[in-house]
């Protein structure tokens, strides 16, 4: 029995919904699409990226602008110039934006530029800044830690929501196991629980559960049909220059094609993907 008490549904009807911005939310009929590329790389990158999804069903954009990198010598991201970037790309194209928050210091910056705040997997537990987050006035995606068990993440969404920020979407991402043939292992049952479990909408990130760009659509597709809320996607104009994460990024045809090929599936289980996201 998990022990949250703002988290746990309290009806199989209750759902919550979470706003990213006046037109898009999160836990309603429509799914919702975030595309982007890992990493803010320059100006033109995010143009050339947020020109195409605006013409897509793809409602929000993602982008990292301070980077968890495996290697201390690795890119770090762009910082605030990429939130600036980030910004203007997101005024300019009508598209709202997410981007990971990595630290109590960077919350100003980051929520003064971004519509929501993303924790990524390595900071799932880390508490002082969950409980930060609390007052935010920005919603929060909440990742899934590289190991945390379901009850581990419905507890850490109950830190942020405790806190005073009711408004957390929970992203399945996938989970550390023993085959490196893939990335992670997206564990789908996860979502299928969190729904059961909790009143937070919850999506799901395909790009980095298995970190091979020809596996992406097909696990989409498989979270789309088992009910999560939206989705997650790396794409880049020029996948195979992706200063990170390059294997797993999609190409914008791929994206829109990708896009495409979920609707048939999204109607077979009552659910919508909008039309385009720009009139
Ligand atoms: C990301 O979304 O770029 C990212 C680093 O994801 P995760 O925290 O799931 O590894
Ligand atoms: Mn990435």
């Amino acid at each position: 029995m998990i022990n949250a008490k703002l988290a746990a549904k309290s009806h199989p009807q209750h759902q919550s919904i979470v706003k990213l911005n006046s037109q898009v939310a999160f836990g309603g009929k429509e799914l919702v699409i975030i595309g982007g590329p890992c990493t803010v790389e320059n100006r033109q990158q995010m143009e050339t990226v947020a020109a195409h999804l605006s013409t897509t069903s793809v409602q929000a954009l993602r982008g990292g602008a301070y980077k968890p990198r495996t290697s201390p010598y690795a890119f770090q991201g762009m910082g605030e110039t990429g939130l600036e970037i980030l910004a203007a790309v997101s005024k300019k194209y009508h598209l709202p934006v997410v981007t990971e928050v990595m630290a109590i210091s960077q919350i100003h910056a980051i929520a003064s530029h971004a519509d929501m705040l993303q924790v990524g997997s390595r900071n799932m537990q880390n508490f002082d800044l969950l409980k930060e987050l609390g007052q935010a006035g920005k919603p929060i995606l909440l990742k899934r830690g590289l190991a945390a068990t379901i009850e581990e993440f419905v507890m850490a969404a109950e830190y942020i929501m405790s806190h005073g920020n009711l408004d957390v979407v929970l992203c399945e991402r996938g989970i550390r196991s023993f085959d490196n043939y893939t990335r992670n292992v997206l564990d789908l049952a996860a979502v299928a629980a969190l729904k059961q479990i909790t009143h937070l909408p919850v999506i799901v990130d395909p790009s980095h559960a298995v970190g091979r760009r020809e596996l992406v659509a097909p696990m989409a597709k498989a979270a789309v049909a088992c009910g999560a809320d939206g989705l997650i996607i790396e794409c880049h104009p020029e996948p195979d220059k992706s200063v990170s994460d390059a294997a797993q990024a999609l190409s914008l045809q791929e994206m829109l094609e990708l896009v495409n090929s979920l609707k048939p599936i999204a109607t077979a289980v009552g659910r919508s993907i909008s039309e385009l996201a720009v009139a």
